[in-house]
């Protein structure tokens, strides 16, 4: 199953979901602030740029 990288937008903390293949999971809420996360779309440990989602750009300050 593919795992996802999720990421706050408001206070940067990340998790990781497990998705089946051909699901589409809810973005969880971030367990810090209750923000929505955002799905990243590069899988972890692997960058695609021009992945024309338009409100995931990397924003910088990965850890
Ligand atoms: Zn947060």
């Amino acid at each position: 199953m593919p795992l996802y990288e999720y990421r706050c937008a408001q206070c940067g903390e990340k998790t990781e979901v497990l998705v089946r293949s051909g699901d589409r999971a809810d973005a969880p809420r971030c367990p810090a602030c209750g923000a929505p996360m955002e799905r990243q779309w590069a899988p972890v440990a692997a960058h695609t740029k021009g992945a024309g989602g338009g409100s995931c750009a990397p924003r910088g300050g990965f850890t």
